[in-house]
Order: C-alpha cells, then sequence, then structure tokens
C-alpha cells in the first residue's frame, strides 16, 4: 500500500525514459508518451573549442560537408564508446529532449541498452556518461535481450529463443531461455561493413569514389541477396579515379550481392558457430520456434531466406526492427522491479551483490 503511494508519487516526480544507443541510430522511449525521439546517432565537433555543435539528424547533415574544424563523429563505434565525453554529451541531448518532452522536478531514471557481450569498462562508461547527463538511476539491459522483450518473446520460458540484431556497427547473435543468455556471439558484420564493401566495389568495378551517405543509399535502394524477376537499380553519384570529375553510374542489385557476398557468408557463418554451441535441447526448440531477426539489417531483402535455407531453421523478421530494442526498455520500465535479474548489475551497487 505505503509502496504503490511511494511509486505513485515517484512517477509524478521523475522520468522513466529507455534509450536504445545504437551504432547508428539512437532512439528514446518515455514512459506515458511513448517514442519521442529517432535519429541517427551522430555529434558534430568544433575541434577548435571541443565545443558540440550539434547532435543527431542536424549532426548527420552535416557529414561529409563540414568546414575542416568541425567533425562529425558516430560516438559509438563497433558497439562500443569510443568517445567518452561526445557520448556524454549526447546522451545530456536526449535525456534533455525527453525531459522537454515530460517535465519533472527530479532527474529521470534511465534504462540504457548496449550491444552484448559489452565490457566492465564499457558498461561502466555508460553508466558514468548518463549519470553525469542528469540521471538519478541508472540501469542497463543487453540490447537483445530488449529486443526480444520488445518481440514479446517468451525469455522467462524454459524454451530456446533466437534473436539476431543486425545493427549499424555489430551483429548480436544470441540465444535466450528462462531470462538468462544461453550462448551468444558478437561479431562487426553489420550494416556499416556491407557499405564499406559496396565503396570498395564501385572504386574496383567503376572507377570512382563514392561517399559513406551515397554507399548507403544504393543499399537501402537495392540490396536483394537472392535475385528476383525485376533487376533493381539505381544511380549512384561519386569522383571518376582518373579525370577527378564527378560522375555517376548505374549499379544494380547483382552487383551489389557481389559486393557483400563475403560479408553474409562470414555472418551465415558465425550464426551457425552459434547453433554449434547450443545445447540440443536448447537447439531443438530454436528448430521448432525459429529464429527472429531485428534490427536494420533484418530488412535487407533475402537475408532471411538465405539465413533460412543455410540453418534448415524458420527466420522470421521482427515487426519495426529498428524499434524493438527502446520498445523493450518501455516494457522493462514497466516492471523494473521484476526485471531487475535480467538488467547487467552494477558492480557498485552492494543491494545487487550475492
Ligand atoms: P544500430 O542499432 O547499430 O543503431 P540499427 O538497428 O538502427 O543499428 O540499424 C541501422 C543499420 O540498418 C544501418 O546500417 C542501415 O544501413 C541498415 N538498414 C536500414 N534499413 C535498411 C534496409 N532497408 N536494407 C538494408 N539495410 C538497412
Ligand atoms: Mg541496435
Amino acid at each position: 500500500m505505503f509502496k504503490n503511494k511511494w511509486e505513485q508519487w515517484m512517477r509524478f516526480l521523475r522520468n522513466d525514459i529507455g534509450i536504445d544507443l545504437g551504432t547508428a541510430n539512437m532512439l528514446v522511449y518515455v514512459k506515458g508518451k511513448g517514442i519521442i525521439l529517432n535519429e541517427p546517432s551522430v555529434v558534430a565537433v568544433n575541434q577548435k573549442t571541443g565545443q558540440v555543435v550539434a547532435v543527431g539528424i542536424e549532426a548527420k547533415n552535416m557529414l561529409g560537408r563540414t568546414p575542416p574544424h568541425i567533425i562529425a563523429v558516430r560516438p559509438i563505434v563497433e558497439g562500443v564508446v569510443s568517445d567518452f565525453e561526445v557520448t556524454e554529451e549526447m546522451i545530456h541531448y536526449l535525456l534533455n529532449k525527453a525531459q522537454t518532452v515530460s517535465k519533472k522536478i527530479l532527474g529521470p531514471r534511465v534504462l540504457v541498452g548496449v550491444p552484448s557481450g559489452i565490457t566492465n569498462v564499457e558498461t561502466r562508461a555508460v553508466r558514468d556518461a548518463t549519470k553525469n547527463a542528469g540521471a538519478s538511476e541508472v540501469h542497463i539491459v543487453e540490447e537483445p535481450m530488449s529486443a526480444a522483450i520488445g518481440m514479446h518473446l517468451p525469455i522467462r520460458d524454459p524454451v530456446g529463443n533466437m534473436v539476431i540484431d543486425i545493427g549499424g556497427g555489430t551483429a548480436d547473435i544470441v540465444i535466450i531461455s528462462l531470462g538468462g543468455v544461453v550462448s551468444s556471439k558478437n561479431v562487426k558484420i553489420a550494416g556499416d561493413k556491407l557499405n564499406n564493401d559496396i565503396i570498395s566495389y564501385i572504386r574496383n568495378e567503376f572507377k570512382i569514389i563514392i561517399g559513406e551517405k551515397t554507399a548507403e543509399n544504393v543499399k537501402t535502394c537495392v540490396i536483394a541477396l537472392l535475385s528476383g524477376e525485376i533487376p533493381l537499380e539505381t544511380k549512384a553519384r561519386g569522383r571518376d579515379l582518373v579525370t577527378g570529375l564527378p560522375k555517376e553510374v548505374m549499379v544494380t542489385d547483382s552487383d551489389i550481392r557481389d559486393a557483400v557476398s563475403h560479408s553474409v557468408e562470414a555472418l551465415i557463418e558465425a550464426v551457425k558457430e552459434v547453433l554449434e554451441v547450443t545445447p540440443p535441447e536448447v537447439l531443438s526448440d530454436i528448430m521448432r520456434r525459429g529464429v527472429y531477426l531485428t534490427g536494420g539489417g533484418a530488412l535487407i531483402k533475402g537475408l532471411s531466406d538465405i539465413l533460412s535455407e543455410e540453418t534448415k531453421i524458420p527466420v522470421y523478421i521482427a515487426d519495426n526492427p529498428l524499434t524493438c530494442v527502446v520498445r523493450g526498455t518501455g516494457i522493462i520500465l514497466e516492471k523494473l522491479e521484476e526485471y531487475k535479474d535480467i538488467l547487467i548489475a552494477d558492480e557498485n551497487d552492494i543491494s545487487n551483490k550475492t
């Protein structure tokens, strides 16, 4: 009774905020409001003064167009906090946005999603950055776990659930049962790697240099891992290697298949490796229940079919794969006490030690 009243008061006084701190996109959920922000994880920094000039979509639009002293950085590289101060500024920006949407007196309680397999030092960095950015309480959850919860998979049941979260910097391949991770692998083959594959391929085959943004556009427009009846094609503009002048070429789905084939094979290999070390009972659950794809990479056309063919397991694409993690944080925040055991414990918090 007393606890309920206390909780009601706290709800009134402080926000509960969920953050998906992705390598490509950052999303924010505010309890009672839903997803209030979905922007690229980019920060523009003035190198002369060290000041942050812009964050999110505004900073992304500056990518490749900044004067020399302003650099646009992605502070989370390959799923790891590469620049602590900039990450802190970024989280500060996110919390500020959340606090403007829903004004509260006290500092918010924040749940942050981090990639699986992150080290203690990295977790601490995220925890500290969030605290310094104004949070009164910080909780950390592994992104694939949050994604599984966001997809409403029965993670607490004694059955194996397999989730593959393909983001910008990394792909997380995890098997969850009884609220814990049974086996997992984190590989650096994801959206950014495919973009780089496309840049190299176009340089080698067409002798033009394209930028990252162009590569990303080409990828999302024409990537198809299985050839269809109607070929897909799109224009790519870049700089001619020989003349140094602008040039435009047509790129097809077949080009992109060639460009990314190595990476796709390596990704499939990684999935097979996880399956190989999974206990037989759990494996049989997964064969029956299937594999769930999430993250932006789940939208790669043909990936689910190829994975299914290679592993002989049904593969499903999550609804709204780009928002699974942040929706999961929203579900966890509703019943934080109940979910305490699946969160990454704070090694400084004595109450968590047993
Ligand atoms: P992160 O969690 O690391 O921030 P996301 O889950 O937001 O990553 O996914 C971003 C990645 O998904 C980017 O590399 C982007 O290019 C890729 N992506 C988004 N949509 C598509 C699509 N339709 N086809 C292929 N890749 C896509
Ligand atoms: Mg992600």
